[in-house]
């Protein structure tokens, strides 16, 4: 995530006392119309631009009275720093023929068949080269079926993963959702329901492994104290290692589809 603070910037009142009641700004950049999401918090002091990897969004974080006017010529004056941010996102990939994403950490090449119309399955790669995705029935559908040919896998490793923990610490789980989150890879209601971000299954095993110990263990401990991770450690010993490739590759897994 980029950030970008306005220290200088007072919140300005607008004239009337009212908030400006139209909240959408868009700015040209070069690479076209940029749609900012607007947010007024009581909270806020000064004016903050953000650009985030994962969403791959561009926000605008105001003081509550802050005039329109103000937040435009803001967002102007800052046009280079947000085009700068925009750049250095990385490329998305399609589900489309030919691309290559990972599939439990390891490349998988999509191919689009004919025939068999909704089947999707890994194939075998030819002579050395990566495994397939393969994709039947009519292209135009295709990146829909690898999409939810994903989102089946995460959900099956996910459910398995946590009910193998939940059987090692001696505690129920609620319901596994799948999600298509961008701030968080999991999460563990009151009630025991987890949830778990579809994106798990592009990385590799031991990280999947990880994210379901680690909601699981909350069944145990709602907190993230020295008793949560003495379970965190019991289920996945090694769970630094995947904590550290979530912190150096996990914005990536946000690149597909
Ligand atoms: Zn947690």
């Amino acid at each position: 995530m980029s950030l970008l603070r306005a220290f200088r910037s007072k919140a300005l009142s607008s004239p009337s006392g009212e908030r400006p009641s139209e909240e959408a700004l868009t700015v040209a950049t070069r690479f076209g119309k940029v749609a900012i999401t607007v947010r007024r918090s009581v909270q806020a002091r000064r004016m903050t631009l953000r650009v985030r990897s994962a969403a791959r969004d561009v926000t605008l974080t105001l003081p509550a009275r802050t005039a329109q006017a103000a937040a435009r010529d803001f967002v102007q004056r800052h046009v280079d720093w947000i085009e700068q941010r925009l750049a250095r996102l990385p490329e998305r990939i399609p589900f489309v023929a030919g691309e290559v994403i990972p599939l439990r950490g390891a490349a998988h090449r999509i191919e689009f068949r004919e025939g068999m119309r909704g089947l999707v399955r890994v194939e075998p790669g030819v002579r050395g080269g990566d495994p397939v995705i393969a994709v039947y029935g009519l292209p135009a559908h295709g990146p829909r079926r690898v999409a939810d040919f994903l989102k089946r896998e995460a959900r099956a490793d996910l459910l398995a993963a946590s009910a193998r923990h939940a059987a090692s610490l001696g505690v129920a789980i609620g319901r596994v959702t799948i999600k298509d989150t961008t701030s968080r890879w999991g999460s563990c209601s009151a009630t025991g329901d987890l949830s778990f971000s579809w994106r798990l299954i592009l990385a590799p095993p031991h990280v999947l492994d990880y994210l379901a110990a680690h909601e699981v263990a909350h069944r145990r401990e709602m907190n993230h104290g020295a008793r949560y991770w003495a379970h965190v450690e019991r289920l996945t010993p090694d769970y630094g290692r995947a904590e550290a490739w979530l912190k150096a590759h996990g914005a990536t897994l946000h690149r597909y589809g």
